[in-house]
């Protein structure tokens, strides 16, 4: 299907990628934020989560969110309209972001404020795998209603994500999702990835999310924190 030319230009294009990738990352800290990219497959529930995490720490964050869809502003103005802080990308063709349209966001100074940067991708789970955005999290969402073979088909999004939440799960018993087998599926690409089961309607499994993002994101900073220190001294 590719010929080199092809493959060649892929390489270079991820490269820069993760370039820019890296140099949005420091911004980030430098900023004393804590970011995470969020993907799943359109209609896993992102944003819906996005607003029950901003919601459940909004005494302890300031949180921001980037949401990434190809055409409108639906997603963020839902957010908005529940007071949270959220900016748009559009990107147009693109079925994915990528670093350069973080990168112009942070340039512009258009990237939300936050300690806590929540970027919410396109909903794909082919290209966001190969597109690091700068973020110090990756997290994939798995709707209960998507079946529970679908990290198989989708390996390599399964196999680089720190966490895998699995969603709408108020209605697993009416689509026979199979945990054994989707336990089984993860594990053999990711044994290191935490696993999560959550309803936002029924608000099962959400404070738990809730509280290990929240963990993770207290440390990272932490460590931040110190390191500057160090370099100050
Ligand atoms: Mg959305
Ligand atoms: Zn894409």
């Amino acid at each position: 299907m590719h010929d080199s030319t092809d493959e060649h230009l892929l390489k270079r294009i991820l490269e820069d990628n993760d370039q820019l990738a890296h140099a949005n990352r420091h911004s980030f800290e430098h900023a004393g934020a804590f970011a995470v990219n969020l993907m799943s497959a359109p209609g896993a529930g992102k944003t819906t989560l996005i607003s029950k995490l901003a919601n459940e720490l909004r005494s302890e964050r300031s949180i921001g969110v980037i949401e990434g869809d190809m055409v409108g502003d639906i997603d963020a103005q839902r957010l908005r309209d529940a007071g949270i802080n959220a900016v748009q990308i559009s990107t147009g063709r693109s079925c994915h972001l990528d670093a350069k349209m973080i990168s112009r966001l942070i340039d512009s100074n258009k990237s939300p404020a936050g300690d806590l940067i929540i970027i919410e991708n396109v909903g794909n789970l082919v290209c966001p795998a190969e597109f690091p955005l700068g973020e110090h999290l990756r997290i994939v969402l798995l709707s209960v209603t998507e079946g529970d073979d679908k990290p198989l088909k989708y390996p390599v999004i399964f196999r680089n994500c720190d966490a895998v939440v699995i969603t709408k799960m108020d209605l697993a018993e009416l689509v026979d999702f199979d945990f054994d087998r989707l336990h089984k599926a993860i594990s053999s690409l990711n044994s290191k990835a935490d696993l999560f089961k959550v309803s936002a309607k029924s608000g099962e499994g959400i404070e738990g999310f809730c509280s290990w993002l929240n963990d993770k994101c207290a440390m990272s900073l932490k460590a931040a924190e110190a390191t500057a220190h160090s370099h100050s001294h």
